[in-house]
Formats: structure tokens, C-alpha cells, sequence
């Protein structure tokens, strides 16, 4: 006898824990650091909050302890040029060195431009609402009164005949308009929902500006794991899919960033969604398309969890 009930209780947690994942409320943004008004370069010793996040981030993903550096725009200027690279292009690079074709010396931390990957990040991780969501609007009907001009024929009797008159009077009338009532909560702003709510070109801006930071962090930590390689006039050292890999890779890492900088889940795979389709395909020509690889698919040699949700 107790078989058959064991087996109804058993039944009866899972039904409970199905029905507790359909009705999951929105979960609500954190914020994994305090708002502040320091940029995230000004710490002598690379330990501002965000720098501190970004480490463990970066580590996770390298699978290894590292680090990253943020660094302003003087700094920044001088380190890019230095290694003969276009500051103004570069958001992020790992140092290495090559000794007789052999990697000798690989960096324990990333370097960041601190106003183009930093910043956005820093802004990110501190809001307690994240400015990729957004608002949709429910529509709603309504009645109102409405003035009309309606016409009206009376019967007078004018000299012993029976005329009709028409006359134009104003009335309000009832109608029926459709209109936007209240927001509904905020969830993924680039999502297949229609969501009206802030959504201007400068929202668009600013998203792509939070996905390229967040790609950056994600494809660096790539580097820092020992995916590099360089390549020259001379001939490539180290891995030559060095930064396909860095980039499709750490691509799939951003729904990870962006829930370890506070937001939902849904977010994080809708910003991820955002960079495969509108950030990923610029690089097919971008950077002379060293960073774009048509492998970089679903189901392909480069997905990191085949059969799950991409990217
Ligand atoms: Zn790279």
C-alpha cells in the first residue's frame, strides 16, 4: 500500500514544481554595485567596484583567476599606440609575448578602454531598473464625450401649414477610442513583443553601447582562458582563430555577463539575441572581417552548448 501513495506524493511535487516555473513573477533587477559618481579608471590600484566585478566575470569565463584594467582616454591612447594599435578602434586587448614562434608570456588581466566598455558597464550593474528594458504598452478602450453638430427637423405650424425645419445644434455624444493606458511591467526591450515605451534612436544607441561592452568583457576573458594569437605581415603566431573564437565565444558568454551585472534573465538572452543579430554581422567587414567566421552558428563547431538556447 505504501508504494502507491509514495509514488502520489512524488507525482504531486512535480506537478507543484511545473506549475511553479509556468507562474514565475518577473523577477526584479539588482544592482551588484552602488551607484557612484567615480569613474571606474580613477583607482590607482584597479579596484573599483565595477573593476573588482569584472575580474570575477572574467575569471569564470577564462576559467581561471585574472583580472581587467580600466583605463581613460590618455592612458588608453598611449598603451593602444604603443602595441601599434588604433586607440580610437580598440576596446580591449590581452598582452602577450612570442619567442621564437612560442607564446612566452600571456597577461593575467585585460586592458579596457574605460569610457566605451567601463562606463556603460559600470551605469549597467549599478541601475536598479537596466536600461535595456522597457515598458509595453497596453491599449485600452475608452468612451468619451464628443461634440457633434447633428441636425434636427422639427414640425411648425407657420399661417395654418405644417412645415419642417431643420436646424444644426451641438451635442455631446458618446464614441468609442482606442488609447494607451497604463505600462505594463518593464521586461526585454528587443524582444518580438512590440514595445513602444522609450524606444528612441538614442534608447538604440545606448543598447548597442551595453552589448559592445558586454561582447568586449566576454571576448577578452576569451584571451585571458589562452585563446590569442597574433597576426602579422610576417606570418601569424598562436592560434589563428584566435579572435573568431574570442568573439563567437565570448558572444555566448553575454547572457552570463549581463546576469552577473544584475539583470533578469530574459534580458540577458534578449541582449545576447541583440548582438548575434545586429552587432555579430557587422564584423563580417569590420576589422578586415579577422573577427566574423560563418562557423559561428547554431549547431555549429563553434556553439558552446549545442541544442540550448542561441547564442
Ligand atoms: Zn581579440
Amino acid at each position: 500500500v505504501s508504494v502507491p501513495v509514495r509514488r502520489l506524493v512524488v507525482l504531486g511535487v512535480a506537478a507543484a514544481a511545473a506549475l511553479a516555473v509556468l507562474a514565475q513573477p518577473a523577477l526584479p533587477d539588482t544592482a551588484p554595485i552602488a551607484p557612484s559618481s567615480d569613474l571606474p579608471w580613477t583607482n590607482p590600484l584597479h579596484q573599483s567596484p565595477i573593476e573588482l566585478l569584472m575580474s570575477q566575470i572574467a575569471s569564470q569565463i577564462a576559467g581561471k583567476q585574472v583580472s581587467v584594467r580600466c583605463e581613460g582616454m590618455t592612458d588608453w591612447t598611449s598603451l593602444v599606440a604603443r602595441s601599434g594599435g588604433d586607440p580610437t578602434a580598440e576596446l580591449g586587448y590581452v598582452g602577450v609575448q612570442y619567442q621564437n614562434g612560442e607564446l612566452v608570456s600571456l597577461s593575467p588581466y585585460a586592458e579596457l578602454a574605460g569610457e566605451k566598455v567601463c562606463l556603460p558597464l559600470q551605469n549597467f550593474a549599478a541601475a536598479t531598473a537596466k536600461p535595456t528594458k522597457c515598458r509595453s504598452a497596453a491599449f485600452e478602450t475608452v468612451t468619451v464625450s464628443t461634440k457633434k453638430r447633428v441636425r434636427i427637423t422639427t414640425k411648425k405650424v407657420v399661417g395654418g401649414k405644417s412645415r419642417l425645419v431643420s436646424t444644426w445644434v451641438t451635442r455631446l455624444v458618446p464614441s468609442q477610442i482606442a488609447r494607451i493606458g497604463n505600462y505594463g511591467p518593464p521586461g526585454p526591450c528587443f524582444a518580438t513583443t512590440p514595445r513602444v515605451q522609450d524606444v528612441s534612436t538614442n534608447f538604440w544607441t545606448n543598447y548597442d553601447a551595453y552589448a559592445t561592452a558586454m561582447l568586449t568583457l566576454a571576448h577578452e576573458s576569451i584571451h585571458l582562458s589562452g585563446v590569442v594569437g597574433l597576426s602579422r605581415p610576417t606570418g601569424d603566431l598562436g592560434d589563428p582563430l584566435a579572435e573568431v573564437k574570442a568573439q563567437c565565444w565570448g558572444m555566448q558568454w553575454i547572457p552570463y555577463v549581463a546576469e552577473q551585472l544584475g539583470d533578469t534573465p530574459d534580458d540577458a538572452q534578449a541582449i545576447a539575441e541583440y548582438t548575434w543579430q545586429v552587432i555579430y554581422p557587422r564584423y563580417k567587414t569590420l576589422g578586415s572581417g579577422q573577427y566574423w567566421s560563418a562557423a559561428c552558428v547554431p549547431g555549429g563547431p563553434l556553439d558552446l552548448h549545442p541544442g540550448q538556447p542561441w547564442p
